[in-house]
C-alpha cells in the first residue's frame, strides 16, 4: 500500500447528521429499501429538480442498467455515447447486447460533440447518452432537437452534474431518463448509491417493477393491487434505508456543500489563470449559459510527458493529482467491440493531457494554496 497522501485527491464529504439519521432508521426498525428516508430523498429530488419521478438506486451503474432495460434494447441495437466517460455509461448498454457507437468530444467542454451526431445515426440507433462532464451541461438544445426529430431516446448520465443547469433548466431533466451517482467521489454521497430520474412518465410503472425484482410490489404498497406478483423481468436496484438515511443528511445541506465547492473551484481558477496562460495550460471552459456543479477541477497540459512529470512531481510533495478516463474505444473491451485508434482524435489527445487536482469539501485554504504554489514552482515543462 502507498502511504496516505498529505493532500489526497478526494475525501468523502460528511455533514454531521448522517449517524443521527442512521440511528433513526434503526429505531424505526426499517432498514431494507423504500422506507421513510428513501421516500424523503426521492421527494427532495422530485421537488427540487421538478421531475415526475426520482427513484434511489444502489448506484449510477444500476440506474444506467435500469435505463437499458426500460428502453427494451435488443442485440444489435446501437447506442451513441462518448468514449471519454466512465465504463458504466457503456457497459450498461453492452450488457443488453447493444452496440456502442463512440462519439468524439468537443475540445472546450469535453462533452460529446453534438455536430457529429447526425453522421453516426442509423436506423438501428435507439439511444443517445450525453455525459455532462465535470457537471457542465452538454449542448442539450441541439441534442434534443436531433433526438426528437429522429425518434431516438436520450439518457443523460448526470453522475457529475446534480443541481447544475443548462440554460436555466436542471441537468437530468432533458432526456426521458437520467442517472445520478452518490459514490464516495461525487459531490453528495452515501458511499455507493445512485438515482434514476424519470422525465417521461411512460417509464414510471415499468421502472418501479424492474427495480423491485420484476414484481408490482410498489403498486401493492400503494394499495393499487391486492397482492403482489412477478410481472416482468427485473432485478434488485433499491438501496438499504441505512444508505438513504446517510444520503439525506447530505442532500439536506446541498446548498452548503455546493457553496463550498464553488469557492474551491473559483479559488483554483483565479489563482491559476496567470500561470496557465504563461505555461500554455488550458483551464476548464464553462459556457455562460451553463451553471456548473463544481464537481472537479482539471488542467489540460501541453503534452503527455509534461503531465506525467507533473504527476510525479506532485506525488513527491504528497499531493495526489490524477488523470481521467482512458478512452473506452481503445480499452481491451472497446477494441473487441470494434474500437480503433484515430476514431475519436480529440478524446485520444485530451485524455493524455488531462490532470485533475485535489478537490473535496474539506480541502482547506492552506492545503489549496500549497497545491497552487507547488504548480507555480513546477519547471518540468521539457
Ligand atoms: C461515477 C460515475 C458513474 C458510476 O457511478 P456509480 O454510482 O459508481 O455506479 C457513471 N458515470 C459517470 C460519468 C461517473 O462519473
Amino acid at each position: 500500500m502507498n502511504e496516505p497522501k498529505k493532500i489526497p485527491f478526494n475525501r468523502a464529504c460528511f455533514q454531521g447528521k448522517e449517524l443521527v439519521y442512521i440511528a433513526n432508521a434503526i429505531e424505526n426498525a426499517h432498514i431494507s429499501g423504500d422506507g421513510k428516508f428513501t421516500r424523503m430523498c426521492n421527494q427532495l429530488l422530485e421537488s427540487e429538480l421538478d421531475v415526475p419521478k426520482a427513484l434511489l438506486t444502489t448506484s449510477c451503474t444500476h440506474a444506467l442498467e435500469m435505463s437499458a432495460l426500460l428502453l427494451d434494447l435488443q442485440p444489435g441495437d446501437e447506442v451513441i455515447l462518448p468514449s471519454f466517460t466512465f465504463v458504466s455509461t457503456v457497459n450498461a448498454f453492452v450488457l443488453r447486447g447493444a452496440k456502442p457507437i463512440f462519439i468524439d468530444i468537443r475540445p472546450d467542454t469535453l462533452n460529446l460533440d453534438e455536430t457529429q451526431l447526425e453522421s453516426l445515426i442509423t436506423d438501428r440507433t435507439k439511444a443517445i447518452v450525453p455525459v455532462h462532464y465535470a457537471g457542465v451541461g452538454c449542448e442539450m438544445d441541439a441534442i434534443m432537437e436531433i433526438a426528437n426529430r429522429r425518434g431516438i431516446a436520450v439518457v443523460e448520465d448526470n453522475a457529475h452534474g446534480l443541481f447544475a443547469k443548462y440554460k436555466g433548466n436542471y441537468l437530468g431533466t432533458f432526456g426521458g431518463l437520467a442517472t445520478q451517482s452518490f459514490h464516495e467521489t461525487k459531490n453528495f454521497t452515501c458511499g455507493e448509491g445512485g438515482a434514476l430520474l424519470i422525465n417521461d412518465p411512460a417509464y414510471i410503472e415499468a421502472a418501479e417493477i424492474i427495480r423491485e425484482k420484476g414484481t408490482n410490489r410498489s403498486q401493492f404498497f400503494r394499495g393499487q393491487v391486492d397482492k403482489y406478483t412477478w410481472v416482468k423481468q427485473g432485478s434488485s436496484y433499491l438501496p438499504s434505508e441505512l444508505l438513504a438515511a446517510f444520503l439525506y443528511a447530505q442532500l439536506e445541506f446541498r446548498d452548503r456543500i455546493q457553496e463550498t465547492r464553488q469557492r474551491i473551484w473559483e479559488t483554483y481558477y483565479e489563482s491559476l489563470s496567470p500561470w496557465a496562460e504563461k505555461q500554455g495550460v488550458q483551464l476548464p471552459t464553462v459556457p455562460e449559459y451553463c451553471e456548473q456543479a463544481y464537481h472537479m477541477f482539471y488542467l489540460i497540459l501541453p503534452s503527455l510527458e509534461a503531465r506525467q512529470r507533473l504527476i510525479k512531481y506532485l506525488d513527491d510533495l504528497s499531493i495526489n493529482a490524477v488523470f481521467h478516463y482512458v478512452p473506452l474505444h481503445l480499452s481491451g473491451m472497446g477494441r473487441l467491440l470494434g474500437g480503433e485508434p484515430g476514431q475519436c482524435p480529440v478524446t485520444e489527445d485530451l485524455s493524455e493531457r488531462l490532470l485533475r487536482l485535489p478537490f473535496y469539501y474539506e480541502l482547506t485554504q492552506a492545503d489549496q494554496e500549497f497545491v497552487v504554489e507547488a504548480l507555480e514552482r513546477f519547471d518540468g515543462w521539457g
